[in-house]
């Protein structure tokens, strides 16, 4: 079992993150660990790149993004926790892969679309790219589990693509070099809305802060947030028929349910009756509850340049090392000479 995934270090880590990303980033370590595989877990700052961004942000959010992992469990003794930028295989990788994807392929990912928008013409190539990067990650490794949101699955069938197209084109057929990465899709992934419109995602980009609890919300905050989130007038339902069309009271129910490990009926057989002047207040607890001690572990650690420097070099050798493999045998396969 060997699990590879990434996340951008842009912009702050809020719940959805949480509970959609990370909290099944510290389930697969852990399964792996117990299994006698690996986890792979790194922040994606060369993606980053391939959108504006302002350097000095991409160093402060880098850093943050490590405390983050790390205040919600991620364990550099478990896991080999990196920045991509220290492990130059993985861009090499991309070029050596980059002779084997097609622009049709690429042309048709909706990320790409819906990202470039109308003005396709003046997007950076590395967006464009952005995919056959992907596939470098998770090839490198020859990841077996790569735990992805709903929206990064057709990324990874396009590797899936790649890796066997490299795998026809330049291996023998009982020797294949790349394994085809499987995307795992937690089935109890969470995914959470935004506070401010039950019908659009959580997210890190949405201009109002009110929209997200982010990992760092102080208890006061989050109380606020959570008093101050968009409802409607009924009270909550007792069945979860009861939820249908009310967007914003099925996530603020969703989000007690995954941070209890309840169902929605679950929930619904506890607070069903009830309105959202008891509900919220006890959805606040129950969050600063969850958050403080995340919170509490991130302020420790934020200002420690140093030891968060030294988990991504130590996360690094140990990539570097686990890719050499690969990336030998690759440019072998294509035929390219290298001394010893
Ligand atoms: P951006 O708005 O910049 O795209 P984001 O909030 O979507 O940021 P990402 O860095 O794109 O965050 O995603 C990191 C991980 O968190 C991914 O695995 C993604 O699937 C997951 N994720 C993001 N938002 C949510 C959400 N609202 N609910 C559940 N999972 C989420
Ligand atoms: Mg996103």
């Amino acid at each position: 079992m060997r699990v590879v995934s990434g996340i951008q270090p842009t912009g702050k880590p809020h719940l959805g993150n949480y509970l959609g990303a990370i909290v099944n980033y510290v389930k697969l370590q852990d399964e792996a660990h117990a299994a006698g595989g690996e986890c792979f877990i790194f922040l994606a700052d060369l993606h980053a790149i391939s959108q504006p961004h302002d350097p000095a942000e991409l160093t402060q959010n880098t850093r943050e993004m490590v405390a983050t992992l790390v205040a919600c469990g991620v364990d550099p003794s478990k896991t080999v926790l990196f920045n991509q930028a220290q492990v130059p295989a993985h861009a090499e990788l991309q070029w050596l892969l980059n002779g084997t994807a097609r622009m049709g392929w690429l042309n048709r990912m909706t990320q790409w679309k819906d990202k470039a928008g109308k003005n396709r013409e003046g997007q950076s190539v590395a967006l464009f790219t952005y995919p056959v990067l992907q596939a470098a990650d998770v090839l490198l490794y020859q990841a077996t589990h790569v735990p992805v949101g709903e929206d990064q699955k057709q990324h990874l069938e396009l590797a899936r693509d790649i890796a066997q197209k490299f795998n026809n084109d330049f291996c023998p057929e009982d020797a294949p070099l790349f394994t085809l990465p499987e995307p795992y899709i937690p089935p109890a992934a969470a995914r959470i809305m935004s506070l401010r419109d039950g019908t659009a995602k959580m997210s890190k980009s949405d201009p109002s802060d009110m929209s997200r609890i982010s990992l760092t919300d102080d208890a006061d905050t989050i109380m606020k947030k959570i008093k101050k989130a968009k409802t409607d007038p009924e009270p909550l339902p007792s069945e979860e028929k009861g939820l249908e069309d009310r967007a914003e009271a099925l996530n603020l129910v969703g989000i007690y349910g995954a941070l209890t490990g309840k169902s929605v009926a679950e929930v619904l057989g506890e607070f069903g009756g009830q309105g959202f002047g008891a509900f919220k207040p006890a959805l606040g607890e129950l969050l600063v509850e969850t958050l403080s001690p995340i919170n509490a572990r991130f302020m420790e650690l934020k200002d420690d340049q140093e030891s968060l420097d030294a988990i991504l070099a130590r996360g690094a050798a140990q990539a570097r090392e686990h890719g050499v493999p690969t990336l030998d045998a690759t440019y072998k396969a294509l035929g390219l000479v290298r001394g010893r």
